[in-house]
């Protein structure tokens, strides 16, 4: 129970590459006073320890060795950054220490991580990390399978989602942001193509939850989308 006496739960976004779950799901953790944990940067940590490694996306077994290292010696850690008045709330990653939040950024560290997710020692490595990261509540977890496999039992699960075209888009004015961008047609083929490992893989594959609320936010204005979200998550816990 929190001061308000309201429950302070947990919930999950799940959904494709590119479809807003960043932004929503940091302006959902604003809105309701929340942690965010934004488990594609823990894949996107240890697809960064690997190219450090020299260890190739095919090499399971050096992978599992390595992910079951980071997580046992503690060498990947979240630090949850508060809101104040001048920026919002979010998540820093370390490697061994360093500060890797930019660093996992990068287009060979997003196909890494796609790489590496599929190995499932690497899932079951990261599986305690995000449960222990979760359990007390009051968290938006965002990811591909925590209202489907590290939370079944979370209170609200979204599953939130947009055409290819516009996800396509964003990722690529992400990019551009940055400065390092392919074509945008390259980055609808690499949306594609990560759609496609996501979904087929044989371990958590990206499915929605029989019980997750579908939000489209192709044609919707992040703030209106993020009222209705904190909406249901209140009628969740004031009940
Ligand atoms: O969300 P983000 O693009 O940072 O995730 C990077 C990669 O990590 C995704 O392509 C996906 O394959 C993988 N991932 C996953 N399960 C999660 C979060 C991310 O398999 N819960």
């Amino acid at each position: 129970m929190s001061a308000g006496g309201l429950r302070r739960v947990r919930v999950a976004i799940d959904g494709p590459a590119g479809a807003g779950k960043s932004t929503v799901a940091r302006a959902l953790a604003d809105r309701l006073g929340y942690l965010l944990l934004d488990t594609g940067a823990l894949y996107r940590t240890v697809a960064l320890a690997a190219l450090r490694g020299q260890i190739r996306w095919d090499d399971a077994e050096r992978l599992a060795a390595l992910s079951e290292d980071l997580v046992a010696r503690g060498r990947i850690t979240i630090e949850h950054i508060e809101r104040t008045q001048n920026s919002g709330s979010g998540m820093r990653v370390r490697l061994d220490g360093e500060d890797v939040s930019s660093a996992i950024r990068t287009p060979d560290v997003s196909l890494g991580a796609s790489r590496v997710s599929a190995v499932p020692a690497v899932r079951a490595a990261l599986l305690d990390m995000q449960r222990r990261a979760g359990e007390a509540g009051g968290v938006v977890l965002e990811g591909r399978d925590i209202g489907t496999v590290v939370f079944p039992d979370a209170e609200v699960k979204f599953f939130l989602t947009a055409s290819p075209e516009v996800r396509a888009r964003r990722r690529y004015e992400e990019l551009a942001a940055r400065g390092n961008a392919p074509s945008y047609e390259e980055t609808l083929a690499d949306v594609e193509r990560r759609d496609k490992a996501d979904t087929e893989r044989p371990v958590a594959p990206l499915k929605q939850a029989d019980d997750a609320i579908v939000v489209d936010s192709s044609d919707r204005i992040v703030a209106e989308l993020v009222e209705e979200m904190a909406l249901v998550v209140e009628r969740c816990t004031a009940g």
